[in-house]
């Protein structure tokens, strides 16, 4: 593989590939380090990538597993087992035209197995804990990630404890227990759950996804930039506009055009990249409007649950992203979410969870500021999928109930129906 050990994002001390997670010189976190200097014949490594398979895969040379790249019909089982990515890329023509803006791709990850972007980093934590030799996976979620690890142990025939705030949505506690896991519901907050995962990782030996785990589970959101790049035919866009919780899928989807973009596997600039919270938990978005360079630590109260982190553990790596790229990190209120799912769902026929609806309403304030160019090529990244937080939408529209009557249908519903489209 091109890993080639884990090296401390603060101070470079370097570490093997095993699980830790935390440098034992500085506290800095961990973070992958690859040798890449042996891809130099960029026509092949594309025409390799291309007859990969049909998921995140297909970019084995940039992640960090043993296996080394698989063929078309991936060996490893851990690999086969529930694959990821490959989400469709979006022309959202009419959203742009909604907003004034010019070329606007929608990137649907709600369009992988558990339906959320979270598939594509369970994937590469669950197959790099299989290659360790753990036999238990575990996670701290905010709910999607409980869905993937419960699902992804499932497919694996390995145990697993989620821990959740016991406040999360039905819908995602429903769409969690029924893989058979051990489903913890914690009295707290997010960050309690962290907490008390951070805890049992130093006393249990299980694969906690996003703790003891976290440098590989991390990596498998560079996968959204490379497919986006495919997409695009190896080009960069000029922005793109992704969610924050933890600050790790926004800092990695840089990460992954940056070592392409240096590989010169594709072709551009780096994009500026757009980070979306909700105000109701917005940590970053305020360190970035104020100028400080770490975020003070917030209580959420917000319906976007899944983006609901009040220590984000890549708050200063997203805050430096945000202003090197010309970009920001922005905050929505929960009405102007709940407006964000009616706007992508009526305009590109996606129906997304809240984090999408705080990802679309930020692209919606930064088209109103003016901070997107008309001749710009835009990409929203949306997360998750709306079926998973129905009460967002409920009593947002107007429904008709009448008899099985052509003269009520008639007298009722036709006089008032809009017969627009949306
Ligand atoms: C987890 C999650 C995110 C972002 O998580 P990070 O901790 O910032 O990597 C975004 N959207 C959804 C739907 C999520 O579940
Ligand atoms: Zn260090």
């Amino acid at each position: 593989m091109g890993a080639t050990g884990l090296r401390c994002r603060e101070c470079a001390t370097p570490y093997e590939l095993d699980a830790s997670y935390v440098c034992s010189r500085c506290f800095g976190p961990l973070e992958v380090a690859y040798d890449h200097s042996g891809l130099t014949d960029v026509g092949a490594l594309r025409r390799r990538i291309q007859g990969g398979p049909q998921n995140i895969w297909r970019y084995a040379d940039f992640l960090p597993l043993a296996g080394g790249p698989p063929g078309p019909s991936a060996r490893a089982s851990s690999r086969a087992a529930l694959p990821a990515g490959c989400t469709p890329l979006i022309r959202a023509d009419r959203l742009a035209e909604r907003l004034g803006l010019g070329e606007l791709w929608v990137k649907n990850d709600a369009a992988n197995p558990t339906h959320s972007f979270k598939d594509r980093v369970v994937s590469v934590a669950a197959a790099r804990a299989r290659e360790l030799g753990f036999e238990v996976l575990a996670c701290a979620s905010t709910g999607n990630l409980a869905n993937s690890v419960a699902a992804h142990a499932a497919a694996l025939g390995l145990e697993s404890y989620v821990f959740i705030p016991a406040d999360l949505e039905e819908q995602k506690v429903l769409a969690t227990g029924v893989y058979g896991t051990n489903l913890v519901k914690i009295r707290g907050t997010y960050d309690d759950v962290n907490r008390l995962c951070t805890e049992l990782s130093g006393e249990r030996d299980w694969a906690f996804v996003n703790v003891n785990l976290r440098p590989y589970y991390a990596e498998g959101s560079k996968t959204i930039a490379y497919e986006v790049a495919e997409q695009l035919g190896w080009r960069t866009p000029d922005r793109v506009v992704a969610p924050v919780a933890s600050g790790s899928l926004y800092t990695k989807i840089a990460k992954g055009f940056a070592e392409w973009l240096e590989l010169g596997l594709i072709e551009g600039d780096e994009p500026a990249f757009h980070g979306a919270q909700a105000a109701g938990c917005a940590p970053v978005a305020r360190a970035f409007a104020e100028g400080h360079d770490v975020c003070r630590p917030v209580r959420p109260d917000t319906i976007a649950k899944s983006l609901a982190i009040g220590t984000p553990a890549d708050g200063p790596y997203a805050l430096d992203l945000a202003r090197r790229s010309g970009g920001s990190i922005e905050a929505v209120d929960d009405d102007e979410i709940r407006a964000g799912i009616r706007l992508l769902a009526e305009t590109t026929g996606i129906f997304t969870e809240t984090a999408g609806g705080v990802t679309a309403a930020t692209l919606a304030k930064l088209a109103q500021s003016g901070a997107i160019g008309a001749d710009e090529r835009v990409v929203l990244v949306i997360t998750g999928e709306g079926l998973k937080t129905l009460d967002a939408v409920r009593d947002t529209f107007e429904t008709f109930e009448i008899d099985a009557s052509f003269d009520e249908f008639c007298q009722r519903v036709e006089p008032v129906a809009s017969g627009a489209v949306a």
